[in-house]
């Protein structure tokens, strides 16, 4: 599976280690949108796009999200800590939409989308890079490209 294609939109918020969305293309015809290029303690990584895991209340069916503490439709109270945890602890309350499935494939993506990202800060002077930005690459976002919502990985903080 190759990658031929790599957009990218820059995003500026304050506080906020995003720093760009990803549009990846597979073999010229399949297109994976709303990757996240995030800015961590060991340098720039990628994640996949994900939703939020919701549940159903028990007194009227009403879906909420695990973090919700009244359910959206009826107000009843909903438990709390309800969301199941991973293997550090942490409440899990996102699912990737798609995602590689070994280390390899995700590390050719994450290389991709980081090589694009820094020749996208290259041309606007931000993040200077050494590599030349190959001919024919587009860093543009897709005509119609989602760059806003979809995902939320990063109001868990906020979230309650
Ligand atoms: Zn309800």
């Amino acid at each position: 599976m190759e990658i031929t294609d790599v957009r990218i939109k820059r995003v500026v918020i304050k506080g906020e280690k995003l720093r760009a969305f990803a549009t990846v293309t597979f073999d010229g015809e399949f297109v994976v949108s709303d990757i996240k290029v995030i800015d961590g303690a060991n340098g720039l990584f990628i994640a996949m796009p994900s939703r939020k895991i919701t549940d159903r209340c028990s007194g009227c069916g009403g879906k909420n999200h695990l973090r919700a503490k009244f359910c959206n439709d009826c107000g009843a109270k909903l438990a709390p800590e309800r969301a199941a945890k991973d293997a550090a602890g942490r409440a899990k309350l996102h699912v990737d939409i798609a995602h590689p499935i070994n280390p390899e494939c995700r590390q050719r993506i994450q290389e991709a989308i980081v090589k694009a990202y820094s020749e996208a800060a290259d041309e606007s002077g931000a993040a200077p890079s050494e590599e030349e930005p190959e001919p024919g690459n587009r860093r543009d976002p897709a005509p119609g490209a989602q760059m806003e919502g979809g995902d939320d990985t990063f109001d868990r903080e906020i979230f309650s």
